[in-house]
C-alpha cells in the first residue's frame, strides 16, 4: 500500500462541528489523547457555521423548570425521544449555556441576566439570541480547542479527511479509514474510543438550506459498523425558506419572527397561488405543522409555478417590521440580495433542514457497539418526530460534552484491538479503484444528481408507500449500475471527484436508510406523512424504526421507544 498512512489515538472524533468540537474539548478536559477529524477545514465545516441565532435552555420564568421543558420536548416530537436521553438534555441545559458563555459565546441578555424570548412549541420563553449564530458558536469552541493544539498537544485536528469506513472488530470499535484529502493518501486512525459526530443528511434534499456537504455520511457509516440507526424516515424540514427568485433560494426565513400566535394581528400570512391565505389564523405551529400545510397546499394544485407559497409581511403593524429588522438575520440577508421582505411577498417552500434519525444513544452518549459514541445531529432519538427551535445547538453542547467524556473514560479502560490488515487492504483497494478514467465511466456528480433527484421526487414532507417502493427500488439500480462506474483523474493532492466517489456511496446508502425507514413506518408522526398511512398510531408501543447494514443487506426492523413520565392517549389520532 504505497499510499498509505496510520496514526494512533485514545480517542478518535469524527466531526468538527459545534458536537465534535465540544467533545473534543471533554475528551482533552480528562487529559486524553484525540483526534479530531473534519472532511473540510475546522471551523467552516459542516452545518454549524451556517446555523443562526438561537439556542434554547431552560431559565428561571414563571411556570419553566426541566420537568416541564421535557415535557414540551417529548410533545413537540410526539412520543418518538427516548425520554430519558431527552431528560438530560433539559436537565444540563444550563450548565451547557453557561459553559459556553464563559468561553466567551455571546448571548442576548438584559441586565447581565439571560433574556429568553418566545418560540411555537413552547409556552414558556426558552430561545436564547446567539450573536453571530453557529459561525460564532464554532469559532469559539475552536479558540478553546486551540488550547490543546500546542506542543505537546492533547488534541490533533485533520483537516480534509473523509472518512469512509468504521472499524469494528470482535464487535468493538477499534479505527476509521479514509482519504486524507490534503496529501492524496489513504489514512488509517486507529483508537480506542471513537465519537461520530458527523451531523446531518440535509443535503440529501435538492431544496436544502444546509451545505452542500452534509451528505449523510455519518449514517451509512454507522449503520455499516453494526451500529443501530433509528428513525431516518424523520427529516425535519424548515417550513419558510427562500424558493424564488434564484438569489434566495435555500435561505432560510425566520417564520418564528413573522408570524405571530400570541398577536396575530401583528403577525404575517402564508398564501397560497390565489392569494388565499390558507394558515390556520390564531395559531403559529412548529415546524413539522408549517410544512404539512404548505406542502397540502401545493401537493393538491395550490402552490406556486415553483412548487411553494408565498410568505406576506408587507401588510404587518409598524411594531412587528421593527421586530422583523431587529431581530430576523433573514431580513438583512434578503436586503443583501436585492429583496424586501417588508415591501414584497416571497415565495418559500419547506426545505431540508435537520436529520432527526441518526444513531441510537444512551445517556451516555454510547451505543449497542462497545467504545462507539455519538452526539449531535448525528443522533437519532433525542428530539423525536420534531425538534423545537434552538434544540440543536444545546444538542450538540450538552452531548458533545457528555460523549467526549464517556469516550475518554472507555479509553481508560480499554486495550488495543489489532488491526485487521485484510480490512484495511480492501478498503484502500476500493478507495482506489475510483482513480483513473475507466472506459465506461460515469461522474460520481452525477449520481448524486440521480440520488437528489429521486430523494427530492419521492421522500418530501407528504410520502406514500407506492413511491416509497420505486424509491428504493431506483436508487437499488443507481448502487447496481453506477457506483462501480464512478472514476475521478489519476492525481492525488485536493482531488475533490475522487472525495466525490466516496461521498456518493455513503448517500447512496442514506438515501435507502431514510426510505427504507419511510416504508416501514406505516403511520403519519411528526414530520413523516403518509398518505396512505394519515394517523398517528398511539394504540400500539410507539417504535424506532431500526436500520441495520450487515454484508450490503439493509434491513429494518422496529423496537420499543423508552417512554418515561409522559405517555400519549392510547388512540389513533390525525397527526395535526
Ligand atoms: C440554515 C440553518 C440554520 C440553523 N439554525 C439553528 C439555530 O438557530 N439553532 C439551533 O439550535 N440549530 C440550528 N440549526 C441546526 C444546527 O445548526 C445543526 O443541527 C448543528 O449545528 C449540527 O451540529 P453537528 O456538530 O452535529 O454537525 P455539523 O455542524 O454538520 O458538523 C459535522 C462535521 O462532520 C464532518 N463530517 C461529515 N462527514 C464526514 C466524513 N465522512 N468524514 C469526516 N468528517 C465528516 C463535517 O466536515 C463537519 O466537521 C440550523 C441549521 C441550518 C441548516
Amino acid at each position: 500500500m504505497e499510499r498509505f498512512q496510520q496514526e494512533q489515538t485514545d480517542v478518535l472524533i469524527i466531526g468538527a462541528g459545534a458536537a465534535g468540537t465540544r467533545a473534543a474539548i471533554s475528551s482533552a478536559e480528562n487529559g486524553t489523547k484525540t483526534i479530531l477529524v473534519t472532511k473540510g477545514p475546522f471551523g467552516k465545516s459542516g452545518i454549524t457555521p451556517v446555523g443562526f441565532e438561537g439556542f434554547s435552555g431552560n431559565f428561571d420564568q414563571p411556570g419553566d423548570s426541566p420537568e416541564f421543558h421535557l415535557e414540551e420536548v417529548v410533545r413537540s416530537g410526539k412520543f418518538l425521544c427516548d425520554q430519558d436521553v431527552a431528560a438530560v438534555m433539559v436537565q444540563e441545559a444550563m450548565d451547557a449555556i453557561q459553559y459556553c458563555d464563559a468561553l466567551g459565546v455571546k448571548f442576548s441578555k438584559r441586565d447581565s441576566a439571560f433574556e429568553p424570548f418566545p418560540t411555537p412549541g413552547c409556552k414558556v420563553p426558552r430561545l436564547l439570541k446567539l450573536w453571530g449564530g453557529g459561525m460564532a458558536l464554532l469559532s469559539t469552541l475552536k479558540k478553546k480547542v486551540e488550547e490543546f493544539t500546542a506542543y505537546p498537544s492533547i488534541i490533533d485536528v485533520r483537516e480534509d479527511t473523509l472518512i469512509s469506513k468504521i472499524l469494528v472488530r470482535d464487535g468493538r470499535v477499534y479505527g476509521a479509514i479514509g482519504l486524507d484529502l490534503k496529501k492524496g493518501v489513504v489514512r488509517l486512525f486507529h483508537c480506542k474510543a471513537l465519537v461520530l459526530a458527523g451531523g446531518g443528511a440535509g443535503h440529501l434534499w435538492r431544496h436544502s438550506d444546509c451545505p452542500p456537504e452534509s451528505t449523510g455520511d455519518a449514517f451509512a457509516l454507522a449503520a455499516q459498523a453494526g451500529v443501530k440507526v433509528v428513525n431516518m424516515e424523520q427529516q425535519l424540514f424548515y417550513p419558510t425558506v427562500g424558493l424564488f427568485p434564484p438569489a434566495i433560494k435555500g435561505l432560510e426565513i425566520s417564520y418564528e419572527w413573522c408570524l405571530n400566535k400570541e398577536h396575530p394581528e401583528l403577525g404575517g400570512w402564508l398564501l397560497n397561488s390565489k392569494n388565499a391565505a390558507f394558515y390556520p389564523e390564531n395559531e403559529v405551529g412548529t415546524r413539522d405543522f408549517i410544512t404539512h400545510v404548505m406542502e397540502k397546499e401545493v401537493v393538491e394544485g395550490r402552490g406556486t409555478s415553483h412548487g411553494g407559497v408565498y410568505l406576506d409581511v408587507t401588510g404587518v403593524s409598524e411594531e412587528r417590521k421593527e421586530l422583523i429588522r431587529r431581530m430576523n438575520y433573514s431580513y438583512k440577508r434578503l436586503l443583501q440580495l436585492g429583496v424586501d421582505l417588508l415591501h414584497e411577498k416571497i415565495e418559500v417552500a419547506p426545505a431540508a433542514h435537520t436529520t432527526l434519525g441518526g444513531v441510537k444513544i444512551e445517556t451516555d452518549c454510547g451505543t449497542n457497539v462497545p467504545g462507539f459514541f455519538a452526539c449531535g445531529e448525528a443522533t437519532g432519538n433525542v428530539h423525536g418526530a420534531n425538534r423545537l427551535a434552538g434544540h440543536s445547538y444545546l444538542d450538540t453542547q450538552v452531548f458533545g460534552a457528555r460523549a467526549g467524556r464517556s469516550a475518554a473514560e472507555f479509553a481508560k479502560d480499554a486495550d488495543w484491538l489489532p488491526i485487521a490488515d485484510d480490512e484495511v487492504k480492501s478498503e484502500y483497494t476500493k478507495i482506489f479503484s475510483h482513480l483513473g478514467w475507466k472506459t465506461d465511466g460515469i461522474a460520481p456528480c452525477k449520481l448524486k444528481e440521480e440520488i437528489v433527484q429521486l430523494v427530492g421526487t419521492y421522500l418530501g414532507p407528504i410520502r406514500d408507500g407506492k413511491g416509497l417502493t420505486r424509491c428504493v427500488n431506483e436508487i437499488e439500480s443507481v448502487e447496481v449500475s453506477g457506483l462501480p462506474r464512478m472514476d475521478a483523474p489519476e492525481t492525488f493532492e485536493y482531488n475533490y471527484d475522487w472525495a466525490e466517489c466516496i461521498e456518493v456511496s455513503l448517500m447512496c446508502d442514506c438515501a435507502k436508510m431514510v426510505a427504507k425507514s419511510a416504508l416501514a413506518r406505516n403511520e403519519s408522526r411528526g414530520t413523516h406523512f403518509r398518505k396512505d398511512f394519515p394517523l398517528t398510531d398511539n394504540v400500539n408501543p410507539v417504535q424506532h424504526t431500526v436500520v441495520w447494514l450487515t454484508n450490503g443487506r439493509m434491513e429494518v426492523t422496529s423496537e420499543d421507544v423508552k417512554l418515561g413520565k409522559f405517555q400519549p392517549t392510547r388512540e389513533k389520532i390525525p397527526p395535526f
